[in-house]
C-alpha cells in the first residue's frame, strides 16, 4: 500500500504533466486548426469581395458600353486599366479610378473628369487617355498618373443627362473649402439667380462624389491636377500665384507658374466649394481646368488629337514640391 501510495505519489507528477503535454499539444492543434480556419475563411471573405467588386466593375462597363454606342464611339470605356473602387455614387455606382506608370515616382498627376454628367466630350477623353497611358507605359518611367473617368456616373448614365448629381448638387461646387459657409450659397444666389443646376448643396462635403475626389487627393498627394469639362473654350489655372507668396516658398510659386506658362492656362476666378478653390486655392496644389470646346460627342476625337500634346507637358512636368 505505501508502495503503492509511493508510486502513486512519484508517478503523479509524471501523469500531470503528460496530460498538460498532450492537453497543450492538443490546444496548439485545434488552435493551429482554427487559424487555418479562419484564414481559409478569410480568404473566402477576401475572394467573395473580390468577385462582388469585378461583378459590380464589369456591370458597371457595360452600362458605359452601352451609353458609348449610343453615342458612335467605338472605344471600350473598360479596356485601357484596371480599374480600382474609390467609393459609391449616391444611386450606388462604383466610382472609380485607375493608376498608371510608376507608383513611386514623385511626379504625380490626378485627372478627373465627367464632374458634369452631360458634358460628354470629356467621357470620351478620359477613355483615350486610359488607353493611350496603357500602351504606352515607356513614357511612364518617372510618372505615376491617377485617373478618375467619370466622377458622376449617374447623371452621365441617366436619360435625360444632368450636371448636377442624382440629389440635384453641383459636385464642384460642394468641397469644404473654407469659403464654403459663408458664400457658397450667397455666390449660388447672387451670381447664378439659384439656377438649380449650380446648387451647392446643403452642407459643404455632402455628396459621395465630391468626397471621392477628396479621397484620391488625400491618398495619392499629386502633385498637379487636371479636370477635364466641357464645353466653355478655356484653360483654367488655380494655384500657387504672386498673391500667395505669404503661404508658399517662392521658388514653390516659380515653379508652379511655369507650369502654368507651359500649357497656356489663364487664370480667371474661383468659386466657392469649386475644386480649382479646394486644391489649388487652399492646398497650393496647381490645378488646371481643360474646358473642351464643345459637348458634341462628335467632336471627341479632333479634341483628343489637339489636347494630347498638353496632355503630355502636364504629366511629364514636375513639379518640385514645396520644401522639397
Ligand atoms: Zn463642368
Amino acid at each position: 500500500m505505501v508502495l503503492g501510495k509511493k508510486e502513486e505519489t512519484a508517478r503523479r507528477p509524471i501523469n500531470l504533466a503528460t496530460t498538460t503535454f498532450i492537453l497543450l499539444c492538443l490546444g496548439s492543434i485545434s488552435s493551429a486548426l482554427a487559424i487555418d480556419e479562419k484564414r481559409k475563411t478569410s480568404d473566402l471573405s477576401a475572394a467573395l469581395v473580390d468577385a462582388q467588386r469585378s461583378a459590380k466593375i464589369q456591370k458597371f462597363c457595360q452600362e458605359q458600353r452601352n451609353s458609348f454606342k449610343e453615342l458612335k464611339w467605338s472605344i471600350d470605356p473598360c479596356d485601357g486599366a484596371e480599374w480600382q473602387i474609390g467609393g459609391t455614387s449616391v444611386k450606388s455606382r462604383p466610382l472609380v479610378y485607375a493608376e498608371f506608370g510608376n507608383p513611386q515616382s514623385k511626379n504625380s498627376t490626378l485627372i478627373v473628369s465627367m464632374v458634369h454628367g452631360d458634358e460628354i466630350t470629356p467621357m470620351y477623353l478620359s477613355a483615350q487617355i486610359a488607353k493611350w497611358l496603357k500602351d504606352n507605359k515607356d513614357l511612364l518611367a518617372d510618372a505615376h498618373v491617377i485617373l478618375a473617368p467619370l466622377v458622376n456616373p449617374d447623371s452621365f448614365l441617366h436619360k435625360p443627362r444632368s450636371r448636377t448629381n442624382s440629389r440635384g448638387v453641383d459636385v464642384n461646387r460642394n468641397f469644404g473649402t473654407k469659403d464654403w459657409d459663408r458664400l457658397a450659397k450667397q455666390a449660388w444666389k447672387k451670381r447664378y439667380g439659384a439656377n438649380p443646376r449650380r446648387f451647392p448643396g446643403n452642407a459643404p462635403d455632402s455628396e459621395p462624389e465630391t468626397r471621392f475626389q477628396k479621397e484620391l487627393i488625400d491618398k495619392f498627394q499629386p502633385q498637379k491636377v487636371l479636370a477635364i469639362h466641357a464645353p466653355l473654350n478655356f484653360l483654367d489655372y488655380d494655384g500657387p500665384n504672386m498673391l500667395s507668396l505669404h503661404k508658399f516658398p517662392k521658388e514653390y510659386v516659380a515653379e508652379c507658374l511655369r507650369l502654368r506658362q507651359a500649357i497656356k492656362a489663364e487664370h480667371s476666378h474661383y468659386y466657392p466649394g469649386s475644386l480649382g478653390n479646394y486644391a489649388g486655392r487652399e492646398r497650393g496644389i496647381p490645378t488646371i481646368t481643360l474646358e473642351l470646346p464643345s459637348a458634341d460627342p462628335r467632336k471627341g476625337d479632333k479634341f483628343w488629337q489637339e489636347f494630347k500634346p498638353g496632355l503630355r507637358t502636364m504629366i511629364d512636368y514636375k513639379v518640385q514640391p514645396a520644401g522639397g
